[in-house]
């Protein structure tokens, strides 16, 4: 079929999911903007306000290759910072703060260190660029705060897999957060947002990115998402509990949450 890769062997997912953000990463920043109307941003910013960051964390932002959403953490946090109203810049805490961006792809983690230097946190010792695997995470039992997943999670072969994998790396407290593009589920509007992906999106993608493919597999790899309840409950399946959802732009994306208590 036209599209991309429904009958390919499951073992062949990964890589080319690898080969799709090889070709994206480039032009990954325009097309999200152009893709989304911007709104990606409003998006991101909800995820990391969702996640109260605090001085001293350790964060774990997977499939964060551009880095987006760590530096926003970092941002947040530093922000914290300087209305403390006791601030004292010896106490260190916020040295102590660790954010880890994990993707699987190299192309994508240069592209955040790229941007990382260009917004003057190249030195930050607070921003932590890993290689790996959101399914078989390097990362120690029980060591982060939170865990922030945007846009990535589903692109990852076994959902479960992941989500068992960032159950195990949270400490007990830890919050879980999940910022996808989901299900619309109201009429007329849902008939234009399928126009919209399933023609406008390709075509976009040729014209910006000369790169049909990639986004048709995009397009396609959203519908077979799990809607908004079912992956709330494979999420609960992993052992989180007061799991939630939030929908905007109709569902359009949504925020999954959970907490390790
Ligand atoms: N989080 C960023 C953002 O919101 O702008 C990047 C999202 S991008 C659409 C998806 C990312 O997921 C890519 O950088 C890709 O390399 C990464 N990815 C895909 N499969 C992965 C996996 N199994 N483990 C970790 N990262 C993965």
């Amino acid at each position: 079929t036209s599209f991309g890769f429904k009958d390919v062997p499951e073992e062949d997912k990964s890589r080319l999911v690898g080969n799709v953000f090889s070709s994206v990463a480039s032009s990954y920043d325009l097309m999200n903007d152009l893709m989304s109307g911007g709104l990606h941003r409003l998006w991101k910013d909800r995820l990391v306000s969702e996640l109260h960051p605090f001085p001293g964390m350790k964060h774990l932002d997977v499939a964060g290759g551009t880095g987006d959403v760590a530096f926003r953490i970092l941002d947040n946090i530093n922000s914290i910072s300087r209305r403390a109203v006791k601030y004292d810049p010896a106490d260190n805490l916020n040295d102590e703060t660790q954010i880890y961006v994990c993707d699987i792809n190299p192309n994508m983690l240069n592209v955040g260190k790229k941007r990382a230097i260009e917004r003057g946190l190249g030195e930050s010792h607070s921003l932590v660029w890993v290689e790996g695997d959101a399914e078989a995470l390097s990362f120690d039992n029980s060591s982060m705060d939170g865990y922030t997943i945007a846009f990535g999670i589903r692109n990852v072969t076994h959902i479960e897999k992941a989500l068992a994998e960032a159950y195990r790396v949270l400490k007990r407290g830890g919050r879980f957060l999940c910022l996808e593009l989901s299900h619309v589920d109201i009429p007329v509007f849902k008939e234009l947002y399928d126009y919209y992906s399933f023609s406008v999106i390709p075509a976009v993608g040729e014209l910006v990115a000369g790169d049909r493919d990639s986004y048709q597999y995009l397009v396609e790899s959203i519908r077979r998402f799990p809607p908004q309840h079912k992956f709330a409950a494979l999420i609960a399946d992993a052992g989180f509990q007061k799991v939630q959802y939030e929908n905007m732009v109709g569902g359009v994306v949504a925020i999954h949450s959970g907490l390790k208590l």
